[in-house]
């Protein structure tokens, strides 16, 4: 029950302080939402209420006992050891964050793989990306990052602390980055993800396919050739294709559609290997 408050609570002041700079950016008069935006905005709300009643309570549990299991593995603990005694907390904690996000930027990396694609779509589906579409991730997905961070953050011998500071920090990133307010950020946008650079992640345009993974710093995708950041706005936004459904209940089940399809097509492929080619 005290989890179910605070996460009301901290979506209310989030909503106080992101409705504030959107009235001070945008003027109020200019805010009034469309009947796509209304229909989003209800989708994120489910997702928001199923995550804080039925899903985080389990990942938080076995993330609890998956940190507990890999926090006495000897490297770890070797690495941890070195770690505290030649730096002071604060640079553990600005290390942290710099290593969860390139963890992050890889385990995005393979969101975007065709397997994992039906479970991250879901998060690419909102049109209209606010400060709230964060909180659209399957549950499969919200499993696969906990434990990938929280599995690799315990080996490379981060304590307790830092990896969950790390995560807070990031994740009060991601609903920054997340926010319709256009920011670029000039030159220092080639070190931190701004809103308008991950709002191109977002993007339908085939140039901007599988590019932009970071969600702190943009110099993961410069180094590693995922960058783009051209000077106009993302404005195509979404998940290509018509068979994406749109109900919540519909988005749950399509990775076991898809992952479904992909296993026939996989079983079928050598029986058809040498026919005539149908199209
Ligand atoms: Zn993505
Ligand atoms: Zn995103």
């Amino acid at each position: 029950v005290d989890r179910v408050l605070s996460s009301v609570q901290e979506f209310l002041v989030l909503g106080a302080i992101f409705a504030a700079i959107a009235i001070w950016q945008f003027g109020l008069e200019n805010l009034q939402p469309t009947e796509r935006q209304k229909r989003n905005w209800r989708l994120n709300l489910a997702y928001f209420a199923a995550d804080i009643l039925v899903f985080l309570p389990v990942i938080v549990w076995m993330a609890g006992g998956l940190r507990n299991g890999l926090g006495s593995v000897p490297i770890g603990l070797e690495f941890q050891k070195s770690l505290t005694q030649t730096l002071s907390p604060s640079l553990v904690l600005l290390l942290a964050i710099a290593v969860a996000d390139f963890v992050g930027y890889w385990r995005h990396r393979l969101m975007h793989t065709r397997p994992l694609w039906p479970v991250h779509a879901a998060h690419h589906s909102d049109e209209d990306l606010t400060w709230f579409s964060l909180v659209r991730f399957h549950p499969f997905n919200r499993v696969i990052s906990v434990f990938f961070d929280i599995a690799l953050m315990s080996l490379l011998g981060f304590p307790v602390w830092a990896i969950v500071l790390s995560n807070r920090f990031r994740h009060y990133y991601g609903y920054f980055v997340h926010a319709s307010f256009g920011w670029r950020f000039g030159p220092l946008r080639f070190i931190f993800v701004s809103p308008f650079f991950h709002r191109w992640h977002h993007a339908q345009d085939m140039d901007a396919r599988d590019k932009n993974f970071a969600t702190v710093f943009s110099l993961y995708d410069l180094v590693f050739g995922t960058f783009y950041c051209p000077k106009k706005s993302a404005e195509n936004l979404g998940v290509d294709g018509e068979d994406y459904p749109a109900s919540y209940i519909g988005q749950l089940f399509y990775p076991l559609k898809q992952w479904k399809c992909q296993l026939q097509s996989l079983v079928r492929r050598p029986a058809q290997r040498g026919a005539a080619p149908t199209k």
